[in-house]
């Protein structure tokens, strides 16, 4: 913290009162976009398409709905996941996915809208490699993807996703142990998958890009589905 010196030698903290910091960060927490799956049927879905492929990368779409609410008499918007699709025309390769047939990519996703969806955006899984975060390719497909989405007049939501699945598999020596569980954990949400000796952890984060300027990208905070 940086400091001020008074006249008499006396030093008092020259940075924000503790209060004032307490209530910028909740603004700030405020202002990210919070997103909720609508239940745990789409939530299995997107995960039981990412073991699947593993060790390769599973790839799928999201739709749902926006929800407006008012809070502390302002109003914001909140995402809603309600479906979730496997694309099983994809490529898959250990580093990415591959759209060889583009047809099909754009008729399953458009599909989406014709079942009431709006398009939120993506999942695609990081596995093995621990790498979590959103790479150059990843934005890059993004970018293109809500050109491309625009350009077809298609019903999206106010903010475009990519759903990043982090999963790498434990081996485990007894057939006991660790439970399969998930949990919230800041704006992301973790958890294990265990089948007897093998396990999956997971770790999910969000990325949403603005749509009238996709450069322009933040964390999502993701909420669990409610049991
Ligand atoms: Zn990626």
């Amino acid at each position: 913290m940086q400091t001020k010196l008074l006249a008499a030698g006396v030093q008092i903290a020259a940075g924000p009162p503790k209060l004032f910091k307490k209530a910028l960060a909740k603004k700030r927490s405020d202002m990210t976009t919070k997103v909720h799956f609508d239940s745990y049927g789409c939530f299995t879905s997107i995960i039981a398409s990412t073991i699947e492929p593993y060790p390769k990368e599973g790839f799928g779409f999201l739709g749902g709905k926006t929800s407006h609410k008012i809070r502390y008499h302002k109003s914001s918007k909140d995402i809603i996941i309600q479906a979730a699709y496997p694309l099983q025309t994809a490529k898959r390769k250990e580093d990415k996915v591959e759209f060889k047939d583009l047809k099909s990519f754009k008729r399953t996703r458009n599909l989406l809208n014709c079942l009431g969806f709006d398009i939120i955006g993506e999942y695609h899984s990081h596995p093995k490699e621990n790498l979590l975060k959103i790479t150059k390719d990843d934005i890059d497909h993004d970018i293109e993807e809500i050109k491309e989405l625009k350009k077809e007049n298609l019903a999206i939501s106010f903010k475009w996703m990519d759903l990043i699945i982090g999963i790498n598999r434990k081996r485990y020596k007894t057939n006991f142990g660790e439970q399969s569980e998930w949990i919230k954990d800041k704006n992301k949400i973790k958890g294990t998958v265990r089948d007897r000796k093998f396990g999956y952890k997971f770790e999910i984060t969000g990325y949403l890009f603005d749509i009238n300027n996709p450069k322009k990208y933040d964390e999502a905070n993701l909420f669990l589905p409610s049991k």
